[in-house]
């Protein structure tokens, strides 16, 4: 009887024991990421004018997924999937910090990408600004000073968007011919102003692979969010300058491997304006197919 006693005693104290220490892991977790402070060095009249990411973003799936429904030629969050090509974008720059450490890692992978700069940092970091055309990417537009469009007019969302378009034109030999891509600051925008923005030109540009890494994400959840998500004809949401206080050093860790990846993968790397290419040529195909 007291054996048996004993080896109840001896077992509760196991499970006491594995108990404290499950619960100390859980507790250790969080301590491990090791956040990297970087001074935020970007002048205040050069901040995102709608306030940082991380209190502003938020957009629900849901919307994205009805205005890609409803406007298939003027919402586009991906290309065509029966194509192994995928497009890096950058959002938010150019910087001085770490837009210059995403363009040499592009070069060194001889990689082409898409930046959704903001007019008054592309005015102000115009050598940075400079190679992301020299160095053979494509520039969209995503507004002068990166307001919530829906807290804004029309008007003034319009006044935005030219006036980045007329900078970005400086820029650019074949401005007449370029296709004009506009992504909307923390993606928040309706079916009102997709329709306007379609009636002066733009294609709206979304994402379908969000790395999140404006949470100041480590490399390592920066590369599994992309990773695990993409598929043919992703287009990659990354950035390449922040808001106040936003560190994207795990983005920029993660870029290498994420492209090295994808390229074993059979990947290939194209900018935006290829992607839309190869989705209006495959929807041309499957109408055809209909007739
Ligand atoms: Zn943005």
């Amino acid at each position: 009887m007291k054996i048996r006693y004993s080896l109840f005693a001896v077992m509760i104290l196991a499970v006491f024991f594995a108990l404290l220490t499950v619960k100390e892991d859980i507790y250790r977790k969080p301590q491990q990421k090791s956040k990297i402070s970087i001074p935020h060095n970007m002048s205040e009249n050069l901040d995102l004018a709608g306030g940082p990411e991380r209190e502003v973003r938020g957009f629900p799936k849901r919307e994205i997924v009805d205005l890609i429904t409803m406007y298939p030629d003027l919402f586009i969050a991906s290309g065509d999937s029966s194509e192994k090509k995928v497009a890096l974008t950058f959002d938010d720059g150019p910087d001085d910090v770490f837009t210059p450490q995403i363009l040499d890692i592009l070069k060194d992978k001889n990689v082409k990408a898409t930046f959704f700069v903001i007019g008054k940092r592309a005015d102000s970091f115009s050598e940075v600004m400079q190679r992301i055309v020299d160095e053979g990417h494509l520039a969209g537009n995503h507004t002068w000073s990166h307001p919530n469009i829906m807290k804004i007019s029309l008007e003034d969302a319009k006044e935005e968007v030219l006036k980045t378009e007329k900078l970005l034109n400086s820029y650019y030999k074949d401005s007449k011919d370029r296709v004009k891509i506009f992504r909307s600051p923390y993606g928040s925008i309706d079916p009102k102003r997709v329709e306007f923005f379609g009636d002066i030109g733009y294609k709206i540009i979304s994402w379908n692979v969000d790395s999140l890494d404006w949470k100041g994400l480590s490399a390592e959840e920066v590369k599994t969010n992309v990773l695990e998500n993409v598929v043919n004809g992703s287009i990659i949401l990354q950035h390449s300058a922040g808001g106040e206080g936003e560190d994207l050093s795990g983005s920029v860790e993660a870029l290498s491997e994420i492209i090295e990846v994808l390229k074993a993968e059979g990947f290939e790397f194209v900018t935006v304006d290829e992607i839309l290419k190869d989705k209006q040529e495959k929807d041309r195909q499957d109408n055809d197919k209909l007739k």
